[in-house]
Formats: C-alpha cells, structure tokens, sequence
C-alpha cells in the first residue's frame, strides 16, 4: 500500500510557513508499514485542489491530506473532496451540535460560516476532531470492489489538531486496512572525510536498487549519512534485518564513520575527550570561531574545551598566538606553515592537550590562481608533534566556513582515535 501526503494551504505554498505536517505524518505512516510515496502541497484554490486529489486518487492507495477545513472562504477541501468524488455535500447533525457546542463552552455565538464545517461530500464518515471545529473526513473514492479505489482522509491544517486526530483515530483505522503492514524502520549512519560518490564506491552492493533493506546515500554540508530502510513484521525483525548491513558499512567505511542519528563530529570529538580526560583549544582564522561554538553545542564540552581566539587578523596571529612574521611573510597567511604555527602557538597558550586552528579563503572575493576561494587548512598540535590537512572546497561562504569547521573537528576525532587511551 502506497501513500499520498498532501497539505493544502496558500501560507504553504508562498513558503511563508513551513510543511511540517507532511513531515510528520510520513513518519507515523512508516511505523505502521506504509510507504509513503508522494508529498504534495498545493495552494487555497479550488480548481487545484481537485485535479491534485484526482492523480493522487489514482496512483496512489491511500491519500491523506491536511488543511482546509476551516470555515472560511479559503477553505475548500471538503468542496473539492465532493467535487473528485462528483457528490453533493450533505449535512451532518451530530459533528453540526459538536461544533455548536465548543462555541457555546466558550460563550460565545457561532458565526453561520462555521455552519459548512458540518457539511460532508455524501458517502464520506466524519471524524470528530475534539480539540477543534474542523472535523475530519473518511472517504473512499472509486468502488472498494474495484482494486484500485483510494481512501481518502482530510484532517485539520493545525498541528496539534491534526497530529490528535492521527494519533487517536485515524491510525486505528488504518492499521484496520493494512493487517499485514509491519513497520518500516530506519537507521542513519554519519560519515565524514571522502565523497558521496567515493563513499557509494565502497557499498554499491547495499546501495543497488530492490537490495532489502533498502540502503539510501545522502550528502549535507560536506557529512555523508547512509539510511537503511527495512521492512519487517515487527521492530524486532526489523532491527535484525538491518544488524547485519550495518555492520557491513562500518566495516568497510571504517573511520569515515564518525556517528548515528543526529550525531555530529563535536559530539565524537567531545565523546573521545571525555574519555581520555583530555583538553582542546582553538585559534580559528577562516571559521571565525566556529570550531569552538560547536564544541560548545555539546552537554559536558566545559570539562574539555579550554577556550579559543578568533585570530582573524595577521596581528592577533603574530601577537597572541607567536606565529612568526617570517613565516607569514615567507609562505603567506593561507598555508600549512601558518595554520600549524598557530596551532602549537594556541596550545602552549592555553595549555591544553591539543588545539586545533584554522587559515583559509571563504569568499566570495580575493582569490588567485596560486590561492583560489576556498582553499583553507585545519591545523592540529598535541604534545609530541603538529599536523595539517588542507581542502579546496566549492561552495558559498556560510558553507566553506562550516565544512572547514568540520575539516578541523574531523582531524582531531581521527588523532584521538588512533591514540591508545
Ligand atoms: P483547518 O483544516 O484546521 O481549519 P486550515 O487550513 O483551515 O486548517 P489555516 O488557518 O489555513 O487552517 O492554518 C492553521 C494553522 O495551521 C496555520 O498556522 C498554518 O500555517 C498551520 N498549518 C496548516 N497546514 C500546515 C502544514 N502542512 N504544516 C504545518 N503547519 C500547517
Ligand atoms: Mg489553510
């Protein structure tokens, strides 16, 4: 069984809010087994509606749609619902006295509008909504002896009335039509330090079309996350089916595997140091910072994290880090030179473990042949030596700062990890 999201709404659409609802019902849909295969999301506008509703009716077997139930003029679903299922709207006494009576709680007179919140196409069930006027709509369209008929459920555009109605009716009723749907289960596998293609390189076995379970590959500011799908008749099965293909990707990805989930490389970084009790600094140049607010983000980073200087200009970099001026005027700002100096410079300083620092151009102006935007090196200092790593990253100036704060924390996460605790 496949599904359609669809959220109607003019605020959508214009992107002066954000669909979350879509959102949210793909993943209730999913740990009941359905896959959802559609998201949609139209403007307040009859005509639009209609012919929305009518592909989804028919490509997909389930469509569920959010918004424009209100009583307002803009609110066309159920017209447009009556209209896809070329029905009159009938009126509903019981969801009419429902309605009556949330205003009357309130003392308060209804306004007539809300009177076509009780109108329904004919043939549809209401689903009464108890936190709001808007009730929902259970529908199907097309003859259920006919294998391709749709059901079609409307809910309320308001999340917390919409996310209600799912939770305390619709999912019932849904698992009702889908006996045998188990659940579909994810698992997200963060990886840094090579490219997608590279890293697809490595499991195109998992990664190939109709493997179970699925195994998809998606890249985000530099991080690569590998998301396996499994299908399964319970969460047990599930996570079992999926055991093994992780295991697989973590062998073969090795180090580039830095976390799960929502994890990022500070957490890594400042999981690693919590365990070997062990301190960093930073001297930031091109990310202006960046490194450390990360660091920062993580609960416990006080026990670990020392401080940083944002040493922006060649002063502070001569002056409070002790680069030499003849370094800088010998090899440049942006070098391997610069960005180590600074590095053990920002160690001895603070007197920490390590440090990490950072030299580079983000643009968009100022490049060369020699030195183009977007080269930037990440430094790293511990007791017994310094190294650096550079990169040539494409992209705007929001996205070199932030992969070369990646590019740091990265160079750091790997030391720690072929140290012996
Ligand atoms: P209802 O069917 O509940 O009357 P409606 O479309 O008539 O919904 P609106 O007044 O258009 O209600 O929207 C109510 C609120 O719900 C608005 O703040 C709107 O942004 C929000 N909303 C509607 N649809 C969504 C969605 N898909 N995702 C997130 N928020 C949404
Ligand atoms: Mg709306």
């Amino acid at each position: 069984m496949k599904a359609e999201i669809i959220s109607v709404g003019s605020e959508l659409t214009s992107g002066q809010n954000l669909d979350t609802n879509s959102q949210w019902l793909s993943q209730r849909l999913a740990e009941i087994g359905i896959s959802v295969g559609w998201h949609t999301t139209i403007a307040d506008d009859l005509v639009d509606d209609v012919a929305a509703f009518r592909v989804a009716a028919q490509r997909a077997a389930l469509v569920l749609i959010t918004g424009g139930l209100g009583p307002t003029q803009d609110d066309l679903t159920r017209d447009a619902l009556a209209r896809l299922a070329e029905v009159e709207l009938v009126f509903h006494q019981p969801s009419f006295d429902h309605i009556q009576q949330l205003f009357a709680q309130r003392h308060r007179s209804m306004p007539e509008r809300n009177r076509v919140q009780a109108l329904f196409p004919a043939g549809a069930e209401p689903i009464p909504n108890a936190y709001g006027t808007a009730p929902g709509i259970w529908m199907s369209v097309g003859r259920i002896s006919n294998p391709s008929h749709c059901i079609v459920v409307a809910m309320p555009g308001v999340p917390s009335e919409m996310k209600a109605m799912f939770d305390e009716q619709v999912r019932e009723r849904l698992l009702s039509l889908n006996p045998a749907g188990g659940v579909l289960t994810q698992r997200k596998i963060n990886c840094f330090g090579a490219g997608e293609s590279a890293i697809e390189q490595k499991i195109m076995d998992l990664t190939r079309r109709g493997h179970s379970p699925e195994v998809g590959i998606t890249a985000s500011d530099a991080t690569i996350s590998l998301r396996i799908l499994a299908r399964a008749a319970n969460l047990l099965e599930a996570q079992l089916q999926m055991l093994p293909v992780e295991m697989t990707i973590r062998e073969r990805l090795g180090s580039l595997v830095f976390g799960e989930e929502e994890e990022e490389l500070q957490d890594a970084v400042i999981g690693l140091l919590q365990e070997r009790r062990q301190t960093v600094a930073t001297a930031e140049s091109v990310t202006a910072g960046l490194v450390a607010h990360r660091l920062g983000q993580v609960p416990g980073a006080s026990a670990c994290l020392l401080g940083g200087i944002v040493a922006y200009d060649t002063r502070i970099k001569t002056e409070l880090l002790g680069v030499p001026q003849s370094l800088i005027q010998e090899h440049g700002v942006i070098s391997a030179a610069v960005v180590e100096a600074m590095a053990v410079g920002c160690r001895s300083r603070f007197g920490a473990d390590f440090a990490l620092s950072t030299v580079g151009l983000a643009g968009p102006g100022g490049g060369t042949p020699e030195k183009p935007v977007g080269l930037v090196y990440a430094g790293l200092a511990w007791d017994a030596g310094v190294a650096s790593r550079s990169y040539n990253w494409l992209g705007t100036r929001a996205e070199i700062q932030s992969r070369t704060a990646k590019l740091a924390l990265n160079s750091l996460r790997l030391h720690l990890l072929q140290m012996p605790e």
